[in-house]
């Protein structure tokens, strides 16, 4: 069989056989693999253990001594675990998480060998990083990198390694990675949100970020999946037929999980419980062989890390199930593509959730203060916001009718929007005691305290209150968390500063009481930020007119989405937030521009090989056929062959001008790249990618769809959409 397609077919069906699925209670295997707080109990001294404790909740410093005694400790667990090696693990501006294991083992100068792990090696080390993307950081200043403990997230045995999360930084300083600005992001939104915590409760001394995310992806049949070079190198198909059947009967959504897929999830979710990410739910998702997979929220910074290990764990169990995962946010066109809804809210050391609805008016205070400076900060940050989700990939995504668009706005439901209207009522200064019992009793009173079932559903808004949190719903399916997280509690952070600033000085300065003084600077906010709140269809076109008409951004590509990254505003800021300095948004915005160059790249090249080495061959390859077939046909009957083979001269003239439009298309396309190239500003040559290269992709695809459907089933080189999609 020199068909590869046919061969993974083949292979596909032998790979039903499934391997075993463990069935240990979960509960009793949850962390199991992690140096949690009962790991660290067993084997800690007691000053170890409050000091790894005081780092997580002060952000006090470890000292050497204490660090060493903390990584023997470590070590013997570890090893105990049979674990071989350690690793710091850290995320550096590709996206993706970065290894570097080294053994336990070592040599004493005696000769003698003995596993080692000192302080020195828990605390820092040095990979030879000077491949990663750095956006000049590091030519600039001609500094190495290194890694440092973070030890807000525990140590974590994954195959015979432990792992250490880690910052990754240069020597001067500068954050070379996506873990340092989210943890400087949580910080800032941590004292920012502590000091307005505590005009409600003096007991408030510390608040975190949560979240929750939902995790999108596709489960394809290995073999099949590797049969297509597109795939394999870029994450997509780049061409191919939709199947006469897609997702219009909405069979999938929810339905149930076919058992390939069931076993891949249950393998996976004891990995992941192990790993101690609480993943709790799982369903089918809207397209074909589509699915999610949802944990319990946490801490916004241990959510981020369980997120990237989520995703490498899924890559290791589907190999084990002969499945290969997509990532990628839209691999497929025609059906929906993949995204990574982040739930966010705000919790205080005390166990309350800021963004949830009390039993009293005081505590309902609260939670309109936070919930309108939420508002309040995506209103004046939005475009920041859509640049932190911005990728060559996910611009497929946004704004395609399946995803929110490019645009931000808010959904509050109708509900809290009346209870804002009501507020934006009340009269300036100081408050009558007639008004002050209407606004507790009526207004801010009303509000129930469970919101979760009266939210209407809103699945067309990229920012939506959902009763005790909001949802972030532009995220991408490949997409670090750690990027959006660090924008939107920065910008928090930045909105609840200037509130208590307000506050403060109406209650200083004009003597207002504090909730005169909180109720007059909401309603100042509810006015000012009214352009973003939107209850309407997020699809539709009148919207994408009344959000020009408010002047909200609509960047709908990534080299234009990323411009705000370095506008006076965001770097002002960055710095102010001491979360990113100049240089290092500069660096990513660097960053960013040229990993959509490079994917873009990429995915040109991988068009002209598929259409000179799959696509043109085969129709070629098939038209001979025809050609033989007329040829037959003319010699044995003469002059009236041509009635006979009125089809065949048909197929054979459709072919040649598909083959045709094909070669033409993507020979252009060579030389608009080169074009695109040719540029030194990194700014141009990603807009010329964006605008010169990447159209001609939906050109080429269209001519090499309507020659899949012209092109004898048994000589087409590329796994068909029905194969990928309904292989199970
Ligand atoms: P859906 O959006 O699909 O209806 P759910 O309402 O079940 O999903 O919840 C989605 C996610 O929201 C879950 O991962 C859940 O843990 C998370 N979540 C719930 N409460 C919070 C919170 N206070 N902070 C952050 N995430 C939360
Ligand atoms: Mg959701």
């Amino acid at each position: 069989m020199s068909n590869i397609r046919f061969k993974a077919i083949f292979q596909s069906s032998e790979h039903k056989v499934h391997p075993m699925v463990e069935t240990t209670k979960r509960s009793e295997a949850f962390g199991v693999n992690v140096f949690n707080n009962d790991r660290m109990m067993q084997y800690l001294t007691k000053d170890a253990m409050e000091s790894v404790k005081n780092a997580v909740q002060t952000g006090s410093k470890i000292d050497r001594k204490m660090a060493d005694q903390i990584a023997e400790s470590m070590k013997a667990w570890a090893m105990s675990m049979g674990a071989t090696h350690y690793t710091h693990w850290f995320q550096p501006l590709t996206g993706a998480t970065a290894e570097k294991h080294d053994a336990f083992f070592d040599l004493l100068p005696n000769g003698k060998a003995m596993e080692k792990f000192g302080g020195s090696q828990l605390v820092q080390q040095e990979p030879d990083a000077s491949s990663f993307p750095s956006g000049g950081i590091r030519n600039t200043f001609e500094a190495r990198g290194y890694t440092a403990w973070d030890p807000t997230s525990p140590a974590f045995i994954y195959g015979a390694t432990l792992c250490i999360p880690t910052v990754f930084v240069s020597y001067t300083g500068e954050a070379l990675d996506n873990k340092a600005p989210l943890l400087r992001a949580l910080h800032a939104v941590d004292q920012a949100a502590t000091s307005v915590a505590r005009y409600f409760d003096k007991n408030v001394n510390k608040v975190m970020a949560t979240l929750g995310w939902e995790q999108e992806y596709f489960l394809i049949d290995k073999a099949v999946a590797n049969s297509r070079p597109d795939i394999v190198l870029t994450g997509r198909t780049l061409v191919g037929h939709s199947a006469a059947k897609g997702q219009q009967l909405d069979d999938h959504y929810f339905g149930v999980i076919p058992l390939r897929a069931l076993n891949f999830m249950k393998d996976l979710e004891m990995e992941c419980t192990k790993l101690g990410i609480p993943v709790k739910t799982r369903h089918n998702e809207v397209a074909p062989n589509q699915f999610e997979l949802a944990p319990v929220f946490e801490e916004a910074n241990l959510a981020v890390d369980h997120n990237l290990l989520l995703m490498d764990v899924m890559d290791k169990v589907a190999d084990r199930h002969e499945l290969k995962v997509l990532f990628h946010e839209k691999p497929f066109s025609g059906i929906n593509g993949s995204g990574k809804h982040n739930n966010w809210s705000l919790a205080t050391d005390t166990g309350v959730n800021l963004l949830s609805p009390g039993s009293t008016p005081m505590k309902n205070l609260q939670f309109l203060t936070f919930f309108v400076n939420t508002i309040k900060a995506v209103d004046t940050y939005e475009e920041l916001l859509r640049a932190s989700i911005a990728s060559a990939s996910n611009d497929h995504r946004l704004g395609a009718n399946e995803a929110p668009p490019a645009i931000f706005s808010i959904f509050i439901g109708k509900q809290l929007s009346s209870v804002l209207d009501e507020l934006e009522g009340v009269s300036k200064g100081k408050l009558s005691p007639e008004e002050k019992t209407e606004l507790k009793l009526n207004v801010v009173g009303k509000i129930p305290e469970i919101l979760l079932d009266n939210t209407d559903r809103n699945r067309t808004s990229p920012f939506a209150f959902t009763g005790n949190k909001f949802e972030m719903r532009g995220v991408g399916s490949k997409i670090n968390c750690a990027k959006p997280m660090t924008v939107l509690n920065t910008i928090v952070a930045r909105q609840l500063i200037d509130f208590k600033k307000e506050v403060d000085s109406l209650i200083d300065k004009k003597g207002l009481k504090k909730d005169e003084a909180v109720f007059n600077i909401l309603r100042e906010y509810i006015k000012s930020s009214k352009r973003i709140r939107f209850e309407g269809d997020g699809y539709s076109e009148a919207w994408h007119k009344e959000a020009a008409k408010r002047k909200l951004s609509n960047n709908k590509t990534t080299p234009e989405a990323v411009n705000i990254l370095t506008a006076k505003s965001s770097l002002d800021l960055f710095r102010e937030m001491q979360v990113m300095s100049e240089i290092e948004v500069r660096a990513r915005q660097e960053v960013d521009l040229e990993n959509y160059i490079l994917q873009t790249q990429i995915e040109g090249r991988v068009f002209n090989e598929l259409v000179n080495t799959h696509i043109i061959p085969a129709a070629i390859h098939y038209q001979n056929s025809v050609i033989e077939n007329v040829k037959g046909l003319k010699e044995i009957f003469g002059a009236s062959y041509k009635k006979l083979a009125e089809g065949q001269l048909a197929i054979l003239e459709e072919i040649s001008l598909h083959l045709g439009e094909t070669k033409q298309k993507s020979e252009a396309m060579i030389i608009a790249r080169k074009k695109a190239n040719a540029e030194e500003d990194i700014h141009k040559k990603a807009m010329g990618y964006c605008y010169d290269v990447k159209p001609y992709f939906d050109d080429i695809r269209y001519h090499c769809d309507k020659l899949e459907q012209l092109v004898d089933d048994q000589s087409w080189p590329l796994a068909k959409y029905r194969e990928l999609l309904f292989i199970r």
